[in-house]
């Protein structure tokens, strides 16, 4: 049976019915829809955007601790959840139990971070710049206001967790846009507002397609947009926030490599292969889905790859399985197009690369050996398990490769000596570089890309300051 969920839109401190469109949630694991939520309208937009407008006077001037404690209720109200939530991503993103633990994990590690953060003095006030007897400075962050949130749905809680704490901590109020495709676990964060007695006002949640974010931006109340998710439609947000010279943070695509030198212990390598490019299915922005190995060690490496991904299982999320589904029938589709690109162009492939498997939307574990530099499989985001390599020889050829790449979002670097892999990590020009381990992030660290990947910064100190803008008072001493 499909449940209904019609008080979907959640405004002014408690949920209502949405009067948009109704959108299915689907279980990529079998391709069936099973709920029905309703949408908001941009109507809706407007009377959030309003009231962010006027709970942002109040929400900033709270005392910092006070703030903290309705972040850390975030993070209680998300652990509280914890069993229905992982259920709910294996059901809706088709995700492994370890990768739904993680998504919340880490949502809930963010909210306690950027508590800490601003109580342990992150905007203090009273920093004193000036160097100059004559006179006394002090810095300021101010918080730009109510921000726009818009997010994609490879990861929903900790992607919106990324901005939403942050934004919340800088004392920003929030009006949030999930992916129409996984709207249902995003609404906890509704539910927990209430459940908290978050003010009225500093959090809506606007459920919908794409022309609820792009009202968002068009609110005239919005004061900051944070985004996370295509190239394509970061293009469209730039252009939108420029008209309105809004300030913009984009978290868009990668094609990061993997690095394995010739020093590389080979089943480590492997395994960090692996886990790179299949994790999630490959639907992470940070896949090292270009395999960049040194051909003293290529067909070893190849060998080993060979080996493990052919013991890969890949199903329903709750069987024992590695990888599950992609989350939708659209991401499913646009990969097997690349895989149609790959026979077309007549690469060598290694393992998978045969279509899809149903009824779900399954595609299995591939690899492409000797991708030329000029194939859409090497330059472009894929989105999915989907890995190409390519052979050189030495680390100058390997670095040189890395970087030839519009972006820049991340990369591993494989290699039995530490300060030599270090070397090679210091010279990838990437946001964020893994040595001897993968995909893992602390919220005191940062996330963004270098080039195409984005603009701006998410977690630690850089991740408060995209929804704070610095101002200075000077005084005569
Ligand atoms: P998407 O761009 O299709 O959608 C992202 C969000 O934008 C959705 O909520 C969507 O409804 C909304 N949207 C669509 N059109 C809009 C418009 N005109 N105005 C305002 N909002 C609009 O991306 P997706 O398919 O959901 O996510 C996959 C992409 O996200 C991949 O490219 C991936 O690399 C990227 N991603 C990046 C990071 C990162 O941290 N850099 C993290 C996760 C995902």
């Amino acid at each position: 049976m499909i449940e209904t969920r019609t008080d979907a839109v959640f405004l002014n401190g408690r949920f209502h019915p949405g009067k948009g469109a109704p959108r299915e949630a689907v279980n990529p694991a079998t391709g069936e829809a099973f709920a029905r939520f309703a949408t908001a309208t941009p109507d809706d937009v407007t009377t959030a955007a309003e009231s962010a407008e006027r709970a942002f006077g109040t929400w900033r001037r709270l005392p910092v601790s006070e703030r903290a404690r309705f972040l850390r209720g975030f993070a209680s109200g998300l652990e509280a959840r914890q069993e229905a939530l992982i259920a709910l991503q294996m059901r809706n993103n088709g995700k492994p139990r370890m990768e739904a633990e993680i998504d919340l994990g880490d949502a809930v590690a963010c909210f306690r971070y950027y508590a800490d953060l601003v109580e342990g003095g992150a905007l203090d006030r009273g920093r004193v710049v000036l160097p100059d007897d004559g006179f006394s400075g002090r810095q300021v962050l101010e918080p730009y206001g109510p921000a726009a949130l818009i997010v994609p749905w490879n990861f929903p809680l900790v992607t919106t967790a990324w901005k939403l704490a942050p934004a919340l901590a800088a004392g920003c109020t929030a009006l949030l846009k999930p992916s129409e495709f996984t709207t249902l676990a995003e609404l906890a964060y509704g539910e927990i507002a209430q459940e908290i007695g978050l003010p009225e006002g500093v959090l809506s949640i606007l459920p919908g397609e794409g022309a609820i974010g792009a009202a968002m931006l068009d609110a005239p109340q919005i004061r900051k947009v944070s985004f996370t998710g295509s190239n394509a439609t970061g293009t469209r947000i730039m252009g939108a926030a420029a008209k309105r010279l809004l300030p913009v943070s984009l978290e868009l695509g990668g094609k990061s490599p993997i690095v394995v030198l010739s020093d590389a212990d080979i089943d480590a390598a492997a395994e960090l292969v692996c886990g790179g490019v299949f994790f999630n299915a490959g639907q992470i922005c940070s896949a090292t889905s270009r395999l960049i190995v040194d051909e003293a060690v290529a067909d070893d490496l190849i060998a080993a790859l060979r080996t493990r991904i052919r013991k890969m299982a890949v199903g329903d999320p709750r069987g024992a399985i590695d990888m599950g589904p992609l989350t939708t029938m659209a991401q499913r589709d646009k990969v097997l197009g690349y895989l149609l690109t790959a026979r077309s162009e007549g690469l060598d492939c290694l393992c998978g690369g045969t279509g899809a498997m149903g009824p779900g939307f399954f595609i299995e574990p591939t690899v492409y050996l000797d991708v030329p530099e000029t194939s859409a499989l090497w330059r472009e985001e894929i989105f999915g398990p989907v890995l190409s390599v390519r052979r050189v020889k030495g680390d100058e050829a390997a670095i040189a490769l890395a970087n030839a790449t519009d972006y820049g979002l991340a990369a591993t670097v494989v290699g039995g000596d530490p300060v030599r892999a270090n070397a090679v990590a210091d010279r990838i020009d990437a946001g964020h570089v893994w040595v001897n381990t993968m995909q893992i992030i602390f919220p005191e660290t940062s996330w963004g890309g270098f080039k195409a990947s984005g603009i701006g910064r998410e977690l630690g100190f850089g991740g408060l300051q995209g929804y704070a803008a610095l101002k200075h008072i000077t005084t005569p001493a």
